[in-house]
């Protein structure tokens, strides 16, 4: 796991900082942390904060009493200073005083991570008055859109973990079971294949499958239901799965439906094919809406194509309209139209791929066909 986590990922975003005119960023328990050092934090109202100054050595200010979790971390392996807070100090006083020991000249910009807590960004706003605060993700974005081989293959290992819970949803999917039953074991099954958490499970069984965010519900599955089935979760590395199939339970389906279906294949198959660096996320997106449109069911995608993926489930690049910064190879995203009549039944097919110098390289490559299951 240590090539994850390479040491030198402070110094990269340290220059990238200095790019930017940023002089310090302050970096909050999260993926952009857990990127930087390898330090799975979990985030609280003690704080936890990676103080990276754009000149000078960074500091890890933690609470005194998970000094020993950082130290075991992959983060104890860098050259990486620690600060133990006590209860009774004042932590934001801490990271103020070692920006101040740290840079040569007065410090005017500070960029804090996107998902840092209100109650703490405050608090450093008061403890750097004068500061103008900014966000990091405009700095690490470039960083970590752009997957290393080795995180590449930490999330194919996810997509391969998800594909083998995908491959037995003939054990859970059956008619009479609700779809919270169903979800229950779909979930245990996520941790049993090599995740560590299960982040979501979606059932959306019949007119419950016509909204792309439903979740679990009490209905009860009946024979011919279309179900659409969405579900990821977190490898112990670090790096997320996110698959969707859509199946038919117990019996034929309504007749319309193996017609959507089949546009619905042609354009999550169009959309792939249009990977490559170089192509823009709005052609990406393009490519799956052009074939759905064509076939009469425009109107009826209302998300857009995919979301980059990688330590977080949803993060940049996002393909969706709009979006022209070029694909560059590495880069690690969803590919998921789907359709869906309000009311009825709906349908989605979700892959993550790598964009690669030879096109999309697929993570999942479980059959995307509307799978038949006995009932
Ligand atoms: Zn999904
Ligand atoms: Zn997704």
């Amino acid at each position: 796991m240590g090539l994850l986590y390479p040491a030198d990922r402070l110094v990269t975003a340290r220059e990238a900082a200095r790019r930017a005119g940023v002089d310090a960023l302050l970096v909050t328990p999260g993926a952009d942390l857990r990127y930087l050092t390898g330090y799975n934090a979990h985030a609280s109202e003690r704080l936890t904060c990676l103080v990276l100054p754009a000149e000078g050595d960074p500091l890890l200010v933690v609470p005194v009493l998970e000094r020993s979790l950082v130290e075991a971390s992959p983060a104890g392996a860098l050259d990486l200073a620690l600060t133990g807070w006590q209860e009774t100090e004042d932590p934001y006083a801490v990271v103020a005083a070692h920006l101040a020991a740290a840079l040569h000249r007065s410090l005017a910009r500070v960029a804090v991570g996107n998902r840092m807590w209100a109650e703490q960004a405050l608090r450093i706003r008061d403890a750097l008055p004068g500061v103008e605060l900014g966000l990091a993700g405009s700095v690490l974005r470039e960083l970590r859109m752009v997957k290393s081989a080795d995180e590449v293959e930490a999330l194919r290992r996810a997509g391969q973990a998800i594909d083998r819970v995908h491959a037995r949803m003939t054990d859970w999917l059956r008619v009479g079971r609700t779809e919270r039953e169903i979800g229950r074991d779909i979930a245990a099954a996520i941790l049993r294949e090599g995740h560590v958490s299960a982040d979501f499970t979606i059932v959306g069984s019949g007119p419950n499958g016509a909204s792309p965010h439903h979740e679990l519900s009490d209905r009860v599955v009946q024979a011919g239901d279309v179900v659409v089935v969405d579900i990821g979760g977190t490898t112990a590395e670090g790096y997320c799965s996110d698959s969707t199939r859509t199946y038919v339970c117990g019996g034929r389906a309504p007749a319309e439906v193996a017609d959507y279906y089949a546009v619905l294949l042609a354009a999550q198959q169009a959309s792939t094919a249009a990977v490559r660096p170089g192509v823009t996320p709005h052609e990406v997106d393009a490519a799956a809406r052009d074939v759905i449109t064509a076939g009469g069911y425009g109107e009826l995608f209302i998300h857009r194509t995919g979301h980059g993926i990688g330590l977080e489930g949803h993060e940049e690049p996002y393909i969706v309209a709009g979006n022209t910064e070029p694909l560059r190879a590495g880069m690690a995203f969803s590919i998921e139209p789907g359709i869906y009549l309000p009311g009825r039944h709906g349908a989605r097919i979700e892959d993550i791929v790598v964009c690669a110098a030879a096109g999309a390289d697929r993570l999942n490559v479980v059959s995307r066909d509307l799978v038949v299951l006995p009932g």
